[in-house]
């Protein structure tokens, strides 16, 4: 049997240049940074699918716990919802923005009506912000958490940011298909493609740490290999404009580009030619825990 000639051409992989200004960013700021919450429940990632758009910060819950400043800061706004309804962001609800220096702004939204305290000018780490809410636009209580890198104008995902959070499940992939023109053909080993390009979807996603069942939570990476050579990688680091739209930095994918309208992930287009192939799907979190799945898929009219 002949082995493998199958060829792939991709999507681009993280610019180089912006994955060092991200880590010297983060770099710059790790020792001192700590997180906003007390009890750490991610319940949402950066970069996962909002329907139309890509979510902009991580989701924390844990309960009606009190908020703070990861860093000291200069407030740059505050907004008590119940303070005014006539203006001003709604969907955020009550929530306070800090600036910390080098451009860097934080943002802690669907605190509590009435829970900002007295008004100051600057923060401390070990000064309350507010208490977990959920005013404006959200389902549950818990705290939205932005970070934003004014300098490069992109919002950054904040767990490259935070201090590490202990192990965590790894992610789960639920299933892989072949998108060949319409039609979506579940991968399996022994599954049969058409040479040609196709597109791989996968329904993958990182697991809530407080419920037992899955959850559709973005994976910090996503990466494809055609026999045992990568040919695609998503990474959720930070979300930017480009031409008038937000896409993932480095790759500048779109998010109709990153999801199906279903929330399956695009994870790349590869063109196949005839042969034998082994196509591997690798999901990590953002505690480097990886799930991957290899397929033997052969490539034939
Ligand atoms: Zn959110």
């Amino acid at each position: 049997m002949s082995r493998a000639a199958a060829r792939a051409t991709v999507r681009p992989t993280m610019a180089a240049p912006f994955l060092v200004a991200v880590l010297t960013l983060v770099a710059a700021r790790a020792m001192s940074l700590d997180w906003p919450v007390a009890d750490r429940v991610i319940t949402g990632t950066f970069g996962e699918d909002r329907g139309d758009h890509f979510h902009n910060g991580i989701d924390i819950g844990g309960g009606a716990q009190d908020v703070r400043p990861v860093l000291p800061g200069e407030l740059v706004f505050r907004w008590d919802e119940a303070s005014d309804y006539s203006s001003l962001p709604r969907g955020l609800g009550t929530f306070v923005a800090l600036r910390h220096g080098q451009g860097l702004v934080t943002l802690y939204a669907h605190l509590q009506n009435g829970s900002l305290g007295p008004p100051r000018t600057s923060y401390q780490p070990a000064d309350r912000l507010g208490v977990i809410g959920e005013t404006g636009d959200a389902s549950g209580p818990h705290l939205h958490f932005a970070v934003f890198d004014e300098e490069a104008g992109s919002a950054v995902n904040p767990l490259l940011f935070l201090p590490p959070l202990a192990a965590r499940q790894p992610p789960v992939i639920r299933r892989v298909f072949a998108l060949v023109g319409e039609r979506r053909l579940p991968l399996e080993n022994g599954a049969v493609l058409p040479p040609g390009k196709v597109r791989i979807l996968a329904e993958a996603f990182v697991l809530r740490e407080d419920v037992s069942f899955a959850w559709p939570m973005a994976p910090a990476r996503l990466s494809v290999s055609l026999d045992g050579r990568e040919v695609s990688r998503i990474s959720f680091d930070a979300l930017q404009v480009a031409h008038g739209r937000s896409v993932l930095s480095g790759s500048e994918l779109s998010h109709g580009q990153v999801y199906e309208s279903d929330g399956a992930l695009i994870c790349a287009e590869v063109a196949l030619s005839p042969g034998d192939s082994r196509l591997t799907v690798s999901v990590r979190n953002s505690s480097g825990a990886e799930t991957a799945r290899t397929i033997l898929i052969s490539v034939r009219q």
